[in-house]
């Protein structure tokens, strides 16, 4: 009997963590296949493919990132010089981006419910009202955060960076130039921005840091699509600055393009709090991860994403499964108990 009430005791915040949420996807969470002991071609191919193609985030980015580079881009002759015309072209056409994106992913599954709660990680509403949201509503909040600080600095950078280009401090590289070179870059970014955003996201929670800026994003449990760029100004330019590596690596203004809007936009697609559009019974469109979800709910896990393994090297990672959950926060306990001395 004393077992049994022992054995309950145990069982009993592990079947909390899967009633907790809504839906949850295949688990354990898989990580990209590159970085295994053993890489599989075959896995790694089916990996990429699934990544890139064919209506995917990132095959829509690249489709994104050629209409604005072919059609809103000004020449870098134009740009040597810094004028409010083509700075103001830039923003408007961020800001035009970031409402489009944020926007329509937000009226599609909370406006118009078009999807219900299906393949929703957490059913509960976004809060309405509440205090700890600038304007008293996390959707006013997000929004205000995304494209007053998040499109200003977005834009910044872009600004600068083309500035730079155009004045010969920061390398310049055509498609004539490397054409193998130049398509290597476009799939290299994703790898970058993911061991950018881990490091990054770790100093984001030292606690001074957490709390001059990143608690501004963990205002978030629970996320939807406007939420994915709601930063604190001091976020906004450690999460961006991971372009500076255009500043020693050879680039075209495509790759700044593809690399901000990136960064920008699916910020939005991988916060909507479901897992992919789902037209009749199928998949399509792959959108937020679980894992990232995850570290809304609970902070202490899941800092990078899942195209480099940095949480499973260094212990903080949650791959989604109740015996994952309970080490989880064993782990979260002996830590509290050695903070506690
Ligand atoms: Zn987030
Ligand atoms: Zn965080």
């Amino acid at each position: 009997m004393a077992q049994d009430d022992e054995t309950q005791r145990q069982d009993a915040p592990i079947s909390a963590f899967e009633r907790m949420w809504h839906y949850r996807p295949d688990v354990p969470i898989k990580t990209a296949p590159y970085f295994t002991k053993k890489p599989s071609l075959s896995q790694m191919i089916r990996w990429s493919y699934r990544q890139w193609l064919f209506v995917t985030e990132r095959s829509l980015l690249v489709l994104i990132s050629t209409v604005s580079f072919l059609y809103f881009q000004p020449e870098l002759a134009v740009m040597a010089e810094l004028q409010i015309g083509w700075v103001t072209g830039l923003y408007a056409r961020n800001l035009g981006l970031m409402i489009a994106v944020a926007g329509l992913l937000h009226l599609y599954f909370y406006s118009f419910k078009k999807q219900k709660d299906d393949l929703r990680y957490d059913s509960r509403d976004l809060r309405a009202q509440s205090g700890q949201f600038t304007f008293g509503s996390q959707l006013g909040d997000n929004v205000f955060w995304s494209l007053a600080s998040g499109v200003t600095v977005w834009t910044a950078y872009e600004v600068l960076l083309f500035w730079a280009m155009a004045n010969g401090f920061a390398p310049v590289m055509a498609f004539a130039d490397n054409k193998l070179l130049f398509i290597a870059l476009i799939f290299a970014t994703p790898l970058w921005i993911s061991f950018h955003f881990y490091w990054v996201h770790r100093a984001l929670h030292w606690g001074p840091l957490y709390r001059l800026a990143h608690a501004l994003h963990h205002r978030n449990t629970n996320v939807g699509p406007w939420s994915g760029l709601s930063m604190h100004p001091v976020e906004h330019l450690l999460f961006f600055s991971s372009i500076l590596i255009h500043f020693i690596i050879p680039s075209s203004p495509f790759h700044i393009l593809f690399h901000m809007q990136h960064q920008s936009l699916t910020a939005a697609t991988s916060h909507t709090g479901y897992e992919a559009v789902l037209l009749g019974d199928k998949k399509h469109l792959a959108l937020g991860t679980f894992h990232h979800q995850m570290h809304h709910r609970y902070f202490d896990c899941n800092y990078g994403n899942l195209e480099m393994p940095w949480d499973k090297w260094f212990g903080s990672f949650h791959n989604g499964t109740k015996e994952s959950h309970a080490a989880f926060k064993e782990r979260k306990r002996s830590l509290l108990s050695k903070m506690r001395g």
